[in-house]
């Protein structure tokens, strides 16, 4: 009965997942993801009193710590903006890195000494690999919290033989593992359990600024990995797939957002991008002497009157400051003019993957007119503006153009090949990754400063009025 509960808890995890590939069937798949952690839960609690290992008074316990810690759980996922939403995955997984540590080191201590036969040395492989992979994503996922909260800088740290030190770390934690399973001393246990929680602290401390949401995702996968090897450690099947389908998701999801970014996996795992020290860059200064062209909302909603095509590019700009139901307001009015009406998300825009789909879905636009980067950068010759609201880094021609940028090689959306970008953002400091954009400089681009909810709420105010007409 278990067994077959477990198994329809994993198949409603696939079916979640499944769903959450599209907008219009993520809500279905977050409640079959519910629906399946509930029953997982129910199962887990179940099996164990069946099986006799916890008596009722253990129950209560875990009774109070399911209540308290559900209660903590959805008040803190109610209450969070989208915008801190990374901060919140980053710290949910160093949660699954903890948990993974303790029950690797419950799992040796409850049995510390034993005969070392193949089902004794599989348990201690198992112990070993949950302590350190928890440990691992324990570590990284606090630094990849404080990286995103701005607690930490967010550049990478760069110091010589870094590569060299993490190597060492690992070729002794993997001596240490030998040391583990032979003696079955818990020392080794213990000194592995601090390298490679030093590894994970220097592995995301390396990766700078643009890269982040890889590492995020990359995270996400190791603590898939470490509920695996928790699952194999308890002889948990439910554990096991669930683990694995979170490890496995979370790898192909860093490996889309690598090719999105244009970098090898190899080299965000490594780290080190966006830490190049740069002297006085004569090209900013040479940008910012030859000034921009400034707009006002009736120029710009003059020109949207006009145009026969408009593509809106959102950016974490516009998550900032909520401006997607004014953004949808622009976007019916236009579009009861006869103007064709087209979204470019690119995949890294905002602050986590699909930051803007969500956002837009929030605001009812139609997803028909939601269009991926490639799917669109070609259209861009042919619109006669573009509106990017609130972006910076996912604009920028340097990624394109400029092979010492930090950006180099990025895919972007090549917005500037338009008739005309009007950029809606509050001042000409950078975004994200820290670097000038060169966008804002153009001939065909006009700035127009200000927050993106006030500006695009004045854009509706002014097509309403006809602009100047
Ligand atoms: P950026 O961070 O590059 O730029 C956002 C811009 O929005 C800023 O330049 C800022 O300019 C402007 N802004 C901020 N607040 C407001 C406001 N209230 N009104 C108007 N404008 C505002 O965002 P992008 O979306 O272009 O790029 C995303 C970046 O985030 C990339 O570098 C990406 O690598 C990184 N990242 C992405 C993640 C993901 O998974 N999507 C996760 C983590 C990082 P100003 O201050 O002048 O207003």
């Amino acid at each position: 009965m278990i067994a077959l509960i477990y198994l329809a808890a994993g198949v409603c995890f696939v079916l979640s997942l499944g769903g959450l590939s599209a907008p219009s069937s993520a809500r279905r798949g977050n409640q079959l993801g519910v629906l399946g952690m509930a029953l997982a839960l129910a199962a887990a609690v179940v099996g164990l009193v069946l099986d006799g290992q916890v008596d009722t008074g253990s129950l209560g316990v875990a009774a109070v710590a399911l209540v308290a810690g559900g209660a903590i759980g959805s008040v803190l996922a109610s209450r969070v903006q989208m915008t801190s939403m990374p901060e919140l995955v980053a710290v949910l997984h160093s949660f699954v890195g903890a948990g993974a540590v303790l029950v690797g080191l419950a799992g040796f201590l409850a049995h510390p000494v034993g005969d070392l036969d193949l089902a004794r040395v599989v348990h201690l492989v198992e112990c070993f690999l949950g302590v350190i992979i928890g440990s691992l994503t324990f570590t990284g996922s606090i630094v990849a919290f404080g990286k995103l909260k701005e607690l930490i800088r967010s550049k990478a740290l760069v110091f010589p033989f870094r590569h060299g030190v993490n190597l060492i770390l690992l070729l002794a934690t993997l001596a240490l593992g030998g040391w583990f399973v032979a003696t079955q001393a818990a020392l080794p246990l213990y000194l592995a359990l601090v390298l490679f929680g030093l590894l994970g602290v220097l592995l995301v401390m390396g990766i700078g600024g643009a890269d982040m949401p890889v590492v995020v995702s990359m995270l996400n996968s190791y603590s898939g990995w470490a509920a695996s090897a928790t699952g194999f450690l308890l002889a948990n099947d439910l554990l096991i797939i669930v683990g694995a389908l979170v490890g496995s998701s979370g790898a192909i999801l860093s490996y889309i957002m690598c090719k999105a970014m244009n970098r090898s996996f190899v080299s965000v795992i490594l780290g080190g991008f966006g830490a190049e020290a740069s002297g006085p860059d004569e090209r900013a200064e040479a940008l910012s002497a030859k000034g921009v062209n400034r707009a006002g909302p009736e120029d710009v909603a003059e020109l949207l009157l006009g145009a026969r095509s408009v593509v809106m590019v959102p950016g974490y700009g516009m998550a900032v400051a909520q401006a997607q139901h004014s953004v949808r307001e622009l976007t019916e009015l236009l579009q009861k003019k006869g103007t064709t009406v087209r979204f470019a998300i690119h995949p890294v825009a905002g602050r986590l993957p699909g930051h803007m789909n969500v956002l837009l879905a929030e605001a009812n636009v139609p997803y028909p007119i939601v269009f991926e980067m490639d799917e669109i950068n070609a259209d861009m010759v042919d619109t006669d503006v573009v509106l990017v609201l609130g972006a910076n880094d996912i604009v920028n021609p340097d990624a394109l153009e400029n092979p010492k940028s930090a950006l180099a090689g990025m895919p972007v959306l090549e917005v500037w090949r338009a008739q005309t970008v009007v950029a809606i953002k509050r001042s000409l400091n950078p975004g994200f990754a820290g670097i000038d954009n060169p966008l804002y400089y153009k001939d065909n681009t006009l700035m127009l400063f200000g927050d993106a909810r006030k500006m695009v709420e004045s854009l509706v105010a002014a097509v309403k009025g006809g602009a100047h007409h």
